[in-house]
């Protein structure tokens, strides 16, 4: 039977509560320190199933800049950001773009889209 802890910060509120996690044989037998639900929920997924969003920039044809921002409508699974960045490196859109506007619908099928971070003229 292998132990450990681990500890990590709650991201989900500026309270930024220390969570630790106790895991017998790589399942969560016990996690401590967070004020609220929210810190276990966060916990149990972050050290499963970690997800992130994916901010980034692609190439746009006659807008005022030669890069525009995007972002992620949602969390991304964290193994997958590299893969979802690469994708957008082959991405190419042209200038009106608003604000929102979907530049990548539903990345490599993780069912997340892409959206412009900003409007770009
Ligand atoms: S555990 Fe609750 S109070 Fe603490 S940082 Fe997470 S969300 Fe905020």
């Amino acid at each position: 039977m292998a132990e450990e802890t681990k500890t990590l910060n709650c991201i989900t509120c500026p309270m930024g509560c220390e969570i630790t996690a106790t895991l017998v044989d790589g399942k969560i037998t016990k996690i401590s320190g967070n004020s609220c639900p929210r810190g276990e929920k966060y916990a149990k997924e972050e050290l499963t199933a970690p997800k992130r969003m994916l901010t980034s920039t692609v190439e746009i044809e006659g807008g005022m800049l030669p890069q525009l921002p995007v972002v992620s409508k949602s969390v991304l699974p964290k193994e997958r950001i590299l893969d979802c960045a690469m994708a957008l490196r082959s991405v190419k859109v042209k200038a009106p773009v608003h604000e929102g506007d979907v530049i990548a619908e539903n990345i490599l099928g993780l069912g997340v889209d892409i959206v412009a971070s900003r409007d770009m003229l």
